[in-house]
């Protein structure tokens, strides 16, 4: 019993902690506008909604996709 209490514990604080490096990243590095993977500027509506972006539409999508499956960056 204690032990699975434990594991829980420990579970729960991994993710909190996981959760919040996350948070604290996205939330440090405003986007510079320019795409860290190919360079290219990133669109200003993208920037407009999300500006953390560090990733163009055509990388973001590469990368987004993989994560966020159903999201999409809207017609080009
Ligand atoms: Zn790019």
């Amino acid at each position: 019993m204690d032990d699975v209490d434990f594991a829980t514990e420990r579970a729960e604080s991994f993710n909190a902690s996981a959760i919040q490096m996350v948070l604290q990243r996205s939330s440090a590095t405003l986007s510079t506008g320019s795409c860290r993977s190919c360079d290219a500027d990133i669109e200003e509506d993208r920037l407009r909604a999300n500006p953390h972006a560090q990733l163009c539409c055509d990388c973001a999508e590469d990368e987004e996709a993989e994560r966020l499956k159903a999201r999409r960056c809207g017609p080009r």
